[in-house]
């Protein structure tokens, strides 16, 4: 037996535009067929049901609102970020100096009088620079013995950890986003 819905269904269901012929046999047919009816109703609530539903359309310029929402929200997390690790980095090269200046300030403090005296006894600008420097390089390395092999450690360590940062913030500062 051959089914009475068909082509019918089919053409209720399809999404390609019918012919003005087949459009007049399916009207004839929904017109004696409730079945049919039936089916065209619950099709087209839902169609019409699917586009009043704003999760599965999105209201125009939402798109947009929201990536320019996101790239505030970056911009203002990257400006704290920026800010935060200056800070630290700044922190880091006082408490740096500080300690260094700690460390050295003893050792200075004894043997500068007594170059500048002796610089002053010898009158010779040039002995004076030369032995000046010479000091320099002794003073250098009494600090470096001075100083434990750990702490030239955490001092390396301190100042790559502020190169790391500082590189960071250079690059968060300098390389622009596909956002903006
Ligand atoms: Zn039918």
């Amino acid at each position: 037996m051959v089914n009475r819905h068909q082509p019918f269904e089919s053409w209720i269901f399809t999404s390609e535009e019918l012919s003005g012929a087949e459009s007049q046999a399916l009207q004839e047919h929904l017109q004696e067929c409730r079945s049919c009816l039936n089916l065209t109703q619950a099709l087209q609530g839902m169609e019409s049901h699917l586009r009043a539903t704003p999760l599965l359309s999105p209201m125009p310029g939402f798109t947009a609102r929201w990536e320019t929402r996101l790239a505030d929200t970056l911009l203002r997390q990257r400006r704290i970020q920026t800010f935060w690790v200056m800070m630290a980095s700044i922190g880091g090269a006082v408490l740096l100096l500080l300690l260094t200046g700690w460390m050295i300030l003893p050792l200075l403090r004894t043997p500068l009088p007594i170059l500048l005296a002796w610089a002053y006894q010898s009158a010779g600008v040039f002995t004076y620079i030369r032995d000046l420097g010479q000091a320099f390089f002794t003073a250098s390395g009494t600090i470096f013995n001075l100083i434990p092999i750990t702490l030239w450690v955490a001092i390396l360590v301190a100042m790559g950890s502020l190169g790391a940062l500082w590189l960071v913030a250079y690059q968060r500062l300098t390389i622009p986003r596909r956002v903006f």
